[in-house]
This record gives structure tokens, C-alpha cells and sequence, in this order.
């Protein structure tokens, strides 16, 4: 729509209505931490909105995101009124508008004036300030609207790179007060490994590491914030006494000095062509850290130079951040092909002709599930759009239908399962289309075996993916438990094998009997239940004739442990096909449990049996069981006229109203260690 044909009215609706949407977008993002959007797309709505205010600036109201920072902050955290204001960045999209700030800064301070500029990666994480009086740490808060924000400090506090107590400084002392900023993330590695855990447990996964380093210091519990794996880079400091350094790139060695972690990529560049030199080389690079960053913060060196260029309503004149071009390439779709998982769980997967991206050859994304392919309306032979997802996955994010061939015929999802023929179904509540035919399927028998020969499984070295091939298609074996059955004569049967690679197949078997009672639970490939859930479980139950017998309700106590695991493990161990693996494992010799925790000492709880609800202060569930346990009670998730105690945390259940009818006695956190302590 052309707006030079839209009346006055209709253009302040336009306005209003982008603002709307922008304001939306905000409270996400940065309230609730579920952007659904790409940064992409916010930033094309935000330069519209900017572009029609500058043509229009009497329209220009005093709450348009263009003239505010962020968004309020939550409700859940005490507020903190910043003593120094905290500000948002205007962007550089490339070099030519590098170089026009840069052109704007000349009208300042014309040549021949030498202006340094210091270069630092934008990390894509969590704006904080930190401030620190005679050297000890007092409060950490959020950036909020830049004027107020949330007072993270208990979270905060569990950051380890984050110094308690700053160090003298070389040849001064310690400043009586301070603030620091920087930006709070969550390593790649990290953000990898809590995603599979929730994934396990199936909890909502992180869109990407900045929302889950967002989302782990912005909750109420610092517990979770310790076990989150965070981590810091401080990149600006508010020194108040007579000593203050003159440049930015002092600051830093500054605030280095005094104990804080900053980023060793910074750069103090002598002209602007080395600050785009820096740009363009990160471009690159910058897929090699184990932290997401979204372009380069350039920053005026000279303080006093700072200060004479000052502020715009949101954003400093002295600063711009250089935006990393968009991590999309544009491919040909060759194939879809529908991949069995060893749940029996059908995953569409994307053939692609070859194209580089985000550092890397990209061949294959993942389409998802049915419902993707629909939503893309995907054909073969389409241009497609693909993205690092969280600079980590591809994903096809979009079809380029212009150059669609008029031919091409929507995608027909698969009836069948490729792999055995059976019909595919679909749980109502879920997304994907399953292969029923657990059992027959060759593809799920072959992924189970995989998983089961894996490393953090069995760990079976010596039988690897071409071994577990033959002997399934030879239909020698159908299962794990039958692994336990082979003799190196059937080995030496297949084509070729040498004798001594058969030996160490076997030997190899033989060992992995006695593997750790986790490893177990993890080789059995159960929906929901990875490698750490099942750690979880063996610190729970100690043997499979335990976890056979555990009901939803004692799963449900174990923090970790979601509704939809839960659910898995319970009928995983009452599937018929599965009780019958289990005798022949057993048969065959593999351990199925593991070591008991002796219990010594004494044991005032003995025979007192505890149920637990609402939200702990000082520990999570696992450790009030484990207590528990250790003076000798036994602990359930359902309560009953049997129940010794109900122990309350925050936000009880029902329990709380049943205890009172049922006359168990209920204790608060604080009275039930004081009964633990005796
Ligand atoms: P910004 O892009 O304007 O940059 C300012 C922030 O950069 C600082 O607050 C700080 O957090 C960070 N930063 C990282 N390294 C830094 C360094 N070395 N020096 C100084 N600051 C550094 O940030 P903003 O105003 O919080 O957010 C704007 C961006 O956030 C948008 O461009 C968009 O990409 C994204 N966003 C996305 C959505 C969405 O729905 N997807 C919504 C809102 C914002």
C-alpha cells in the first residue's frame, strides 16, 4: 500500500496499529521469553515504524517503541529503579551504514580528528547491570525499560563468573561504588543439553540460547539458575570516583582488573575501515564460539567524546550495532524422505542441493511433521529458504514461490510406514505420525539396537551400525535380548567377517551385561527418557522389578520427571513385548538392577511414610526424598489414610485439603527438618 494515498487518519491507524504489534512482539520477548516471531521479522516491522515517523515525525507519540527501551518488566521481581539509565542500540545493516554513522560522527569531529573505535561482539543474551559497593556485590537487575528493571540478585549471585568481591585494581584502590553491565548467555554446549533434557522430559524446549538464558535468571528460583550453566561477558563500566578511566578500552582492562570476565575478541580499532574489517571477519567466524552473537557493538573509544555526542531518546549517538547478515541461503528442495525413528516416530526429512551456510555445508534440515509441510504448502523441486536455527539446525523457513514450477504438485504425506508398510497412526495430541508396528518394523528394530550397542547405552564396541544391518536383515536377531543369544560362529556366518572382529563382537556383548543400572534405563530407548532422565531414575529405583511396579503418582514426585514421562515409563514396563525381553535378558545374565545406597547412621523417620507438595525454599523434591530415605522413610506420591505426613511448600496442591480431612499430620518445610535433624 502506497501510503502517500492514505488521509491522516488512516495513517495514524497504520501507526497505531504497527505500534500494537511491535508492543506485542516486546512483551514476548522480553516479559515471557517466547518471541514468536524472528528477529528478522521484529526488526523489518521496527525500521517500517521508524521510516514512517521520519517521514512523518508529528506523529511521533511518546510511547512508540522507537522511543522506548524493551518493555515493562515483570510483575514477579521486585522492581529496581536504575541509578544510571540503561539504553537499547540503533543498527547497522552493512557496511554503507557503518560508514554513515561514522559520517555522522565526522560532523563532530571532522578530519583530520582521530576517532578510535572499540569493537566487541554483541552477544545475544540478557542485558543486566551489576552494582558493587566498596567492592562487594549489592544488586544485580534486568535492564527493563532501560529506567526500571527486575531485581535478579539471589539469581545472579549463582553465576560463578560473576565476582562477590572485586579484586584491587593495579596501582589503586578499590572504587567505593560501581556498576557494571553486561550480557548474560547460555553456552551453545549448554543450551543443547538442557533442550534434550526438557525434550526428555517432555517439557517446551527453548526457542534458542538467548530465551533459555533468559528464561533461567528470570524465574524465581535460584537453584534452576545454578543448574542452568550460565555465564557472563561484562562490557561496560560506571566508575563515579575522581580516577575514572578516559576511554572505553581503559574501562575494560579496568573492569578485568577488578575480577570481571570479559570478552578477549574486543578490538580498539584506529579508523573505521578496521572497524569493518572486524565486521566482516566475525561474519565469518563467528560460528566457531560456543556462544550465540548477533552482530559487532562499536563504540566511540574516547570517554569525554562519548559524552559530547550523548543520547537519542533510546540509544546512545556514540554506539551502533553492525547486524551480522541473516544466518538464510536460498536452495533447491531435491527430496523429502520420511525417516523411522526407533520410537517408530516418522520424521520428515529435507534433501537439499548442497548450499553453505552459517559455516557449513547444509545438505539435510528437518522438516518436522506433517503439519510443517502443509503450513510451507513444501513441493519438490521448490527454491527454499533455510536457517540456522539458533545458529545450530537447519530449518526450511520459507518457499521462494516465485520461482515455483507451475507443475510442481503439493507434497502427498505417506499413508504407510516406508520402512515395513504398516498404516501410519497419529495420537490425537501429538504432531507426529507413528509407525504402530513396533515389533516387525526393521527400521525401529535396527534404531533400537543402534541405540541400545550406543555409547551412553550398553556401550557394545565391536557392533556397530553395518553389523547390526546384516544380522537384522539375516533375521538372526529381532531385539536387544537376542544380542545375548549370538555365538561367534553366527558371526563368522555373515559375509565378510573376520574371526577376530567376531570374537570382539562377542566379548564385547559379554562385557556390557554389567553395565550401570542407568545405562540400562537409557538403552531401552524409552519416549521422553534420554541419558539424564535416566540417571534420574536409577538414583530413584534400583532394579527393573521396582520401576515395573512404580505408579504415575511416585514418578511425579521426582523433579525432572514430566507428565508425559511419567506416562512413557509406566507403560513402557507393562508392554507385553517388553516383559518378554526382559525375561530373556534376565535369562541371558544382564543386570537388571543396581546398587542400593547403604543406609547407615540412624533412622528417626523408619517406617514413616511422606508425601510431599507445593514448592520447597531451600531444596528441590529429590532432595527432601532423599533425606527422607536416608533416615529411613519411605516416600509416595499418593496420600492415604497410611500417610505419616504431608510436607507443605508454596502453592500446595490438593493434597493440603485431603491431609486435613484425613487427619495426616501436615508439616511446613521448616518443621519437617527440624523432625530430619531430631
Ligand atoms: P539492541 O539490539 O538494541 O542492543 C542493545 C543490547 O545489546 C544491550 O541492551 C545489550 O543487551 C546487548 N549487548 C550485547 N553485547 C553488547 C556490548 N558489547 N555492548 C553493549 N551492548 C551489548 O537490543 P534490544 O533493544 O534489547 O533488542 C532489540 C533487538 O532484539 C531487535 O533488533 C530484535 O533483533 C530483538 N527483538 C526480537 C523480538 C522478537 O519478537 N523476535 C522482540 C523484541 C526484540
Amino acid at each position: 500500500m502506497d501510503i502517500k494515498n492514505l488521509t491522516e487518519e488512516e495513517l495514524k491507524q497504520k501507526l497505531c496499529a504497527l505500534r500494537d504489534k511491535i508492543n506485542y512482539h516486546n512483551y514476548l520477548y522480553y516479559v515471557k521469553d517466547t518471541p514468536d516471531i524472528s528477529d528478522k521479522q521484529y526488526d523489518e516491522l521496527f525500521r517500517e515504524l521508524q521510516r514512517l515517523e521520519t517521514e512523518n515525525p508529528e506523529l511521533i507519540t511518546f510511547d512508540s517503541p522507537t522511543q522506548r527501551i524493551g518493555a515493562v518488566s515483570s510483575e514477579k521481581f521486585e522492581q529496581v529503579t536504575h541509578k544510571y539509565p540503561l539504553f537499547s542500540l540503533d543498527n547497522a545493516n552493512g557496511s554503507e551504514e557503518l560508514l554513515e554513522w561514522n559520517n555522522r560522527i565526522r560532523k563532530t569531529y571532522p578530519e583530520p580528528e582521530k576517532i578510535e573505535f572499540v569493537c566487541e561482539l554483541k552477544i545475544d543474551g540478557l542485558a543486566i547491570t551489576l552494582s558493587y559497593q566498596n567492592g562487594k556485590f549489592t544488586k544485580g537487575a534486568t535492564r527493563g525499560d532501560g529506567k526500571t528493571g527486575e531485581n535478579i540478585s539471589a539469581n545472579l549471585k549463582t553465576i560463578n563468573s560473576i565476582p562477590l568481591s572485586l579484586f584491587a585494581p593495579e596501582n589503586r584502590e578499590i572504587p567505593e561504588y560501581i556498576e557494571a553491565r553486561g550480557e548474560i548467555y547460555m553456552p551453545i554446549s549448554s543450551f543443547e543439553k538442557l533442550n534434550e533434557k526438557r525434550k526428555n522430559a517432555g517439557e517446551q524446549e527453548f526457542a534458542n540460547p538467548r530465551n533459555a538464558g533468559s528464561g533461567s535468571v528470570r524465574q524465581l528460583n535460584p537453584k534452576i539458575t545454578r543448574e542452568r550453566d550460565l555465564d557472563i561477558f561484562v562490557y561496560a563500566g560506571i566508575f563515579e570516583d575522581h580516577l575514572k578511566p578516559s576511554t572505553h578500552w581503559e574501562t575494560i582492562e579496568l573492569l578485568r582488573q577488578l575480577g570481571f570476565k570479559t570478552n578477549p575478541t574486543s578490538k580498539l580499532c584506529q579508523n573505521i575501515n578496521e572497524v569493518i574489517d572486524y565486521c566482516n571477519l566475525w561474519n565469518e567466524k563467528r560460528f566457531g564460539l560456543n556462544y550465540a552473537t548477533d552482530g559487532v557493538v562499536v563504540k566511540v573509544n574516547d570517554l569525554h567524546k562519548q559524552e559530547e555526542l550523548g543520547f537519542t531518546s533510546r540509544s546512545p549517538r556514540w554506539a551502533i550495532a553492525y547486524k551480522f547478515s541473516p544466518e538464510e541461503a536460498l536452495t533447491k528442495l531435491v527430496n523429502i524422505e520420511m525417516s523411522v525413528g526407533r520410537t517408530g516416530a516418522i520424521t520428515p526429512i529435507a534433501h537439499l542441493e548442497p548450499v553453505k551456510l552459517a559455516g557449513t555445508v547444509v545438505k539435510r534440515a528437518s522438516l518436522h511433521n506433517a503439519d510443517e509441510i502443509k503450513r510451507l504448502d513444501i513441493r519438490i523441486g521448490d527454491k527454499v529458504w533455510v536457517k540456522k536455527a539458533a545458529e545450530i539446525i537447519p530449518k526450511i523457513i520459507g518457499v521462494d514461490l516465485k520461482a515455483r514450477n507451475p507443475e510442481a504438485m503439493p507434497f502427498e504425506y505417506p499413508e504407510k510406514c516406508p520402512a515395513c508398510d504398516t498404516p501410519l497412526e497419529k495420537k490425537e495430541e501429538e504432531v507426529a505420525y507413528y509407525c504402530p508396528n513396533q515389533t516387525g518394523c526393521p527400521a525401529q528394530v535396527k534404531g533400537r539396537l543402534e541405540h541400545w550397542v550406543s555409547r551412553d547405552a550398553m556401550d557394545v564396541d565391536g557392533v556397530g551400525e553395518s553389523l547390526i544391518k546384516q544380522l537384522t536383515e539375516k533375521n538372526m536377531i529381532n531385539g536387544p535380548a537376542d544380542l545375548y543369544a549370538l555365538t561367534v560362529e553366527d558371526i563368522l556366518s555373515l559375509e565378510r567377517t573376520a574371526e577376530k572382529s567376531a570374537y570382539n563382537a562377542i566379548n564385547a556383548i559379554e562385557a556390557s551385561k554389567t553395565r550401570p543400572f542407568s545405562r540400562l534405563i537409557n538403552a531401552f530407548g524409552i519416549k521422553h527418557i534420554g541419558k539424564e532422565t535416566a540417571e534420574l531414575l536409577s538414583q530413584h529405583f534400583h532394579s527393573i522389578e521396582e520401576l515395573k511396579n512404580v505408579k504415575i503418582e511416585d514418578l511425579s514426585l521426582i523433579e525432572g520427571i514430566g507428565e508425559k514421562a511419567a506416562e512413557s515409563i509406566v507403560n513402557f514396563f507393562k508392554n507385553s513385548d517388553v516383559i518378554k525381553m526382559l525375561e530373556k535378558l534376565g535369562k541371558y545374565g544382564v543386570k537388571l538392577y543396581g546398587e542400593k545406597p547403604e543406609i547407615t547412621g540412624e533412622q528417626p523417620l523408619l517406617n514413616k511414610s511422606f508425601v510431599l507438595t507445593g514448592t520447597l525454599k531451600y531444596m528441590n523434591r529429590n532432595e527432601a526424598s532423599d533425606i527422607i530415605k536416608k533416615l529411613g522413610g519411605k516416600v509416595s506420591g499418593s496420600l492415604g489414610k497410611n500417610t505419616d505426613y504431608l510436607i507443605v511448600g508454596e502453592n500446595p496442591g490438593s493434597k493440603y485439603d485431603k491431609a486435613t480431612k484425613l487427619n495426616v499430620k501436615i508439616l511446613n518445610e521448616d518443621e519437617f527438618l527440624k523432625l530430619a535433624s531430631f
